[in-house]
């Protein structure tokens, strides 16, 4: 399942910058929901099932279906019950059968806690094979999940409803009893009842189409060939009046609204995504489904669901438009693609055993998503482009106390559901890509291929992939991991523990030695922590120097081991900087003596700056901002650090620089220090902001529209007048037109947000109805970030009073992309955000999707909250609508937190910056601080009419 992960730190750009749009619903953090854990929650292992017949028959006009299932089981230990999982579900018969003597069923029984049914039997039953025969009816869903009817508007104004399901990963109950554990695989052989007019799909092909029947109300029966054999959570059905374009054979299809149908075409190519995993994988997709349906719906729960052969998309990330969709919407519709893909293999034909494993899904999925990806679309620089969006906001996300380690166990539905965080996602796609690294690929693509073989259409576990990976690095040649490191005993360091290590090379200048330790980092600095764990990592080591810049060997030709505190090894000449994790492969932070840091400032400032990767060079911002954030590293050797960014053009080390200057700009918001902040930092983008301009060059490399709308923006933010007036009149002239007039589709994410700031309501308004109208929901997205850009109050109070209206337009999905537009894209727009949170409690649970969203909007907001007046307006709404936050109420208590460790932080480290600033701004052949950005944007103007 692709799921929103929500990346506080990229608050400027969030359309632009990350592959993944920011929603608060699964933030960074990685908590773990204890409340009501119970080692009960797994059903017992004395019956396992084999076959499922399911018949459904949908009334969405009455909101509820009636559903039979036939589920052939095995009894393969004595027991006098049998459990299975139900939800929401009114049982009205039940009968068990079998050649062998059945006794009576004395009672059932319902948990609702653990959603178990239980029938309990007069006597034992004898070990083999019974069928038992539910019959029972359930509510349709409108929140896209479980069995859920929804629909759409055309473009005459008609509702289209359709059926649809989403069982991962516990709501398959909701559908149909059944034993709801992913390890429970059977066969499905689904039928369900529709309108003559409508088409049913399924996972499997439709067998036939009945005529008629009376007894449904003159629907008909699609019924579906069965499956192998398969998860539950995998099990998915659709009905409704869409239609496809295929390939030749007819065997990839890709599905939409009828109008949006010509838009479908492109996604036609992710057929190479698939057979490339298909080679590389060693087992063809195939030989599971003989098709491959990806279905793109108005409104979904999540990004995508890969249910096997069966994929459904939010419409954005599978339909794309040629000058209207942008090169980020073409990216996504391939890295989505490709993640989904991945799991037909890990996760559909393999499951991991249990959801304590979701990493082997979730995180081989992340992988390909970008691995895959770049095979198909080489120029694309994806792998390096996973450094910065995921890799990167892995180690943001698994740097608090309160993270957790890869495997964890869960015990109850909220734990299971909370396990699909950024841990599994983005950590475990970072660890995957280090095994890589130091295993070499030969090693690495054998021992996949081994664990798929081994375990198809079974579970996996770690034990199962590292054994599967040990035997390909003993039996193939050209193994590069010998001597005493063990996969299983490396591995275990990084799935079972939670956080990362920081290493720390201290040079001996004169004896050319270096001592490089190892502790656990963490954001709020050493000895933050109460927690009396040693952590100790297998750390593969990677070193290049300045007469040897060597950055593309990656394999480890050292390593520290869990036992090793620290050790010992030559350096450099004197004279030479060291860099260690080589392309950043290791999951880790490095931090370097102060010389070896200035070594580096210095040497990033000649013009053979580029003899350090680009990956290299993001990871030194990435690490020491990180660094110095947490009091590892003073501040004034990170902003040392980016004097050169004047000379870099490369989007990788930009985005770093970006996310870094992103938590300055939020703390340093409110300060006194902000204007020379905003001078410094538009004095470091404006020759790639100028030099890029607003004109989509031919020849453009796939990354550069990235760098070009985040350096527009970064520019706008940061007060450039020529900027802000390029914006304003693109949207004005877009207004003036009618829409007649073409914003380039790369810089729209740019022109919205930036040209919407001081529109008028005329011109918001105009917007907000081009937002209803399209039929793009990609240039939907980008309205929709955009409108939250305006500084108009009463403009931002109507936007957010439309995301809890029923009927205003907004898309249920939409409804908290709205709200988050209008916090992350300005500082003072963030209090009239919080004011809003607070009057509408209700509303806003009610529309967003319950009071956990408002608890997690709460602890974002309050990344945003900086000075001693919004912590006494925090404390002050809390205590006055405190009866009304239910389960938000710890979350509360957490944003007050948050914005008192914002103040500590301000009070600990703006003065270092201040003073850093200061010099800066006023050495020799600086501008006037205060009118820096407003001089330089002046000349660029001039400039500009001059050529
Ligand atoms: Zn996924």
């Amino acid at each position: 399942m692709m799921k929103y992960l929500t990346l506080i730190f990229a608050v400027i750009t969030t359309s632009v910058t990350l592959a993944h749009d920011p929603s608060p619903k699964d933030n960074q953090k990685t908590h773990k929901v204890k409340v009501g854990a119970n080692e009960d929650y797994r059903l017992p292992n004395n019956t396992v099932p084999i076959n499922y017949s399911v018949w459904l028959v949908p009334y969405t006009e009455e909101n509820y279906f009636e559903g039979k299932v036939v589920i052939e089981v095995t009894v393969v230990a004595e027991t006098s019950t049998i459990v299975l999982h139900v939800n929401q579900l009114e049982i009205s018969s039940v009968a068990v059968t079998s050649d062998l003597s059945v006794p009576a069923i004395s009672t059932t029984a319902y948990d609702q806690d653990l959603q178990f049914y239980t029938f309990t039997f007069a006597t034992a039953l004898t070990l083999g094979n019974y069928s038992l025969d539910i019959e029972y009816t359930g509510q349709l869903r409108n929140d896209s999940v479980g069995f859920y009817k929804s629909y759409y508007n055309t473009s005459s104004g008609e509702i289209k409803w359709y059926v649809s399901s989403f069982f991962a990963p516990i709501y398959a109950r909701q559908a149909f009893p059944c034993f709801d554990e992913p390890a429970f695989k059977a066969h499905f052989t689904i039928s369900i009842a529709h309108w003559p007019d409508q088409v049913a799909i399924s996972n499997a092909l439709d067998e036939y189409v009945s005529e008629p029947n009376s007894t449904i109300g003159n629907r008909v029966w699609t019924k579906f060939y069965t499956t192998p054999l398969m998860s539950t959570y995998l099990v998915a059905f659709m009905v409704s009046d869409f239609e496809y374009v295929a390939n030749t054979g007819g065997s990839f299809r890709i599905w939409s609204r009828p109008e949006a149908v010509g838009t479908a075409s492109y996604s036609l190519a992710g057929e190479l995504l698939l057979d490339n995993l298909s080679t590389f994988i060693g087992i063809n997709y195939n030989e599971s489904f003989p098709k491959m349906d990806q279905v793109a719906l108005p409104t979904s729960a999540t990004t995508a669901m890969e249910n096997w052969g069966l994929i459904t998309y939010r419409e954005r990330w599978l339909l794309w438009q040629d000058g209207v969709s942008t090169t980020r919407d073409k990216q996504n519709i391939e890295t989505v693609g490709a993640h989904e893909f991945a799991h037909q293999w890990f996760g559909n034909l393999v499951t991991p055993e249990w959801w304590s494993y979701v990493w082997l899904s979730e995180g081989f999925a992340t992988f390909f998503e970008y691995y895959t990806a770049a095979q198909v679309n080489p120029s694309w620089r994806l792998m390096e482009q996973f450094t910065v969006d995921i890799y990167h906001a892995a180690m943001l996300a698994d740097s608090s106390d309160d993270s957790r380690p890869i495997n964890e166990d869960v015990y109850s539905p909220d734990e299971v559901k909370s396990v699909f965080d950024v841990i599994s996602y983005y950590k475990g796609g970072s660890i995957i890509r280090m095994l890589l690294n130091f295993l070499g690929e030969p090693v690495f693509q054998k021992g996949l291929q081994t664990y798929q073989a081994n375990n198809s259409y079974g579970t996996g576990t770690p034990e199962k992939l590292w054994d599967a990976l040990k035997e390909a690095n003993d039996n193939l040649d050209d193994s590069i991991l010998i001597g005493h490191v063990d996969i299983k005993t490396v591995m275990d360091t990084w799935t079972n523990q939670k956080g990362y290590p920081l290493i720390t090379v201290t040079r001996n200048y004169t004896t050319e030695t270096q001592t490089i330790s190892q502790e656990r980092f963490l954001l709020k600095g050493r000895g933050s922590s109460n927690d009396t764990t040693e952590y100790r990592w297998w750390i593969p080591l990677n070193v290049a120097s300045q007469s040897s810049p060597s950055f593309n060997n990656t394999r480890a030709t050292a390593w520290i081991r869990a036992q090793d505190e620290s050790v010992f090894m030559s350096s450099g000449q004197t004279s030479d900087w060291v860099i260690c994790n080589l392309q950043q492969t290791g999951f880790y932070r490095v931090n370097y003596d102060e010389q070896n840091w200035n070594l580096i400032s210095e040497y990033l400032l000649t013009s053979n700056f580029t003899n350090i990767s680009p990956i290299n060079r993001a990871q030194l911002i990435d690490d020491a901002f990180n660094l110095a954030r947490a009091g590892y590293l003073s501040y004034n050797i990170a902003l040392s650090l980016t004097r050169y960014l004047r000379q870099e053009t490369d989007h990788v080390p930009w985005t770093a620089a970006f996310n870094a200057f992103a938590h300055l700009d939020r703390m340093l918001a409110r300060s006194t220090v902000y204007a020379n902040f905003q001078s410094y930092i538009f004095s470091r983008v404006s020759p790639i902001h100028n030099s890029l301009g607003y004109t989509v060059q031919d020849g453009d490399e796939h990354v550069t529209s990235f760098l070009r709308a985040n350096s527009h923006s970064w520019a706008c933010r940061m007060g450039c007048p020529g900027c802000n007036s390029q914006s304003q009149q693109l949207v004005q002239d877009f207004y003036n037109s009618g829409g007649n007039t073409s914003i380039a589709v790369d810089l729209r994410a740019w022109a919205y947000c930036e040209g919407l700031r001081i529109a008028d309501a005329n011109v918001w308004n105009f917007m907000w109805e081009r937002y209803l109208e399209t039929n793009v929901a990609g240039e939907q997205a980008l309205i929709l970030s955009g409108l939250g850009c305006s500084l108009d109050e009463n403009i931002l109070l109507r936007y957010l009073t439309f995301s809890i209206t029923e009927n205003s337009g907004l898309r249920s999905h939409d409804r908290l992309a709205a709200f988050t537009s209008v916090y992350s894209n300005s500082p003072s727009n963030v209090d009239v955000a919080l004011q809003f949170l607070f009057h509408n409690i209700a509303n806003i649970s009610l529309h967003y999707g319950g009071l956990n969203v408002v608890g997690n909007l709460l602890q974002n907001l309050a990344t945003h909250l900086v000075s001693e007046s919004q912590l006494v307006n925090l404390e002050t709404l809390i205590s006055e609508y405190g009866d009304q936050l239910g389960e938000a109420a710890s979350s509360a208590q957490r944003a007050i937190e948050i914005t008192k460790e914002n103040i500590n932080w301000l009070d600990t480290y703006e003065g270092d910056i201040t003073q850093w600033l200061e010099n800066e701004l006023s050495s020799a052949g600086n501008l006037p601080t205060a009118f820096g950005p407003i001089i330089l944007c002046f000349m660029y103007g001039i400039l500009n009419l001059a050529g």
